[in-house]
């Protein structure tokens, strides 16, 4: 185990108490009547801020795996805040600084300080990040006023959600509609920071300067994050399922992207890399 400084912790009420709501009226969605649309409606959800989180935030934002319109960015990112994950450019910044220093003293999120402080803990602790990383990690997006103005009001496009779907649906179709699925994403892609970096889990296929793991079942849950060694291995690589049977939505989706003509310079990993053939 790698010995760690143990940041100052400063437990955000605010953050635990919106915890509390959303896990709360997630689990609500058991104990109420489903509307006859509310299961599809909840997976086509899930997988559509999926899909904005691990295509737009991560792969399309953080490691610029492919080239896109500016309109299809916004629509990725704007469906990924969904789920109030903060703002891209927080999000950004602390992925990226867990990129600069995977799994040693600086990691944000590594389970070398335990598996809660990498699943949850250190989101509910305000002195785990620095609200202004980007201006040091986030250079390429620093002049963007879109993602400036989710700084500010970062819950902005889930509360415009709930109402519109509050008013359209009715108030008690929300737990199954919206925060059961949202909830659901939130604790998939909490898996990717805490069980793909616990040696319990999964196996290595890259001899990374980390401890990330492939999971498969994180790879079905979390849309292709799952395969985090293989990420850590060749972080700018849009595909993250490297052979046919890793299951990988996320580079499903990139490709019906570029099929349409709305994705370019995708990048893919190549023997250099350790795959085993060139990916297309
Ligand atoms: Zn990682
Ligand atoms: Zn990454």
């Amino acid at each position: 185990m790698t010995s760690v400084t143990a940041p100052r912790h400063r437990l955000s009420p605010v953050i635990i108490a919106y915890m509390v709501v959303v896990h709360a009226l997630a689990l609500s969605a058991f104990f109420l009547p489903w509307p006859p649309y509310a299961l599809p409606m909840a997976l086509g959800l899930y997988v559509a801020i999926g899909l904005g989180t691990t295509v737009g935030l991560h792969r399309l934002i953080c490691h610029r795996a492919f080239k896109c319109p500016r309109w299809v960015e916004y629509a990725l990112v704007t469906v990924a805040m969904l789920t109030g994950q903060g703002s891209p450019l927080l999000w950004a910044a602390n992925h990226r600084i867990h990129h600069a220093h995977p799994d040693v003293d600086g990691d944000i999120h590594s389970p070398i300080r335990g598996f809660w402080w990498a699943h949850m803990g250190w989101i509910l602790d305000e002195g785990s990040t620095d609200e202004q990383a980007w201006r040091t990690y986030c250079k390429d997006l620093a002049d963007d006023r879109y993602y400036h103005w989710l700084v500010r009001f970062r819950l902005g496009p889930q509360v415009i959600a709930v109402v519109v779907l509050g008013l359209t649906l009715g108030w008690s179709a929300l737990p199954a509609c919206f925060f059961l699925p949202v909830v659901a994403w939130m604790q998939s892609t909490y898996a990717v920071n805490s069980v793909c970096h616990w040696k319990g889990f999964g196996y290595r296929k890259h001899d990374t300067r980390d401890l990330s793991r492939n999971v498969w079942w994180v790879g079905v849950l979390a849309l292709g994050e799952g395969w985090h060694n293989n990420h850590h291995a060749y972080p700018a690589s849009a595909r993250h399922g490297w052979v046919w049977w890793q299951f990988d939505p996320g580079w499903l989706f990139i490709r019906l992207l570029r099929g349409l003509g709305l994705a370019t310079d995708v990048k893919v990993p190549s023997r250099r890399h350790g795959a085993r053939s060139p990916a297309a």
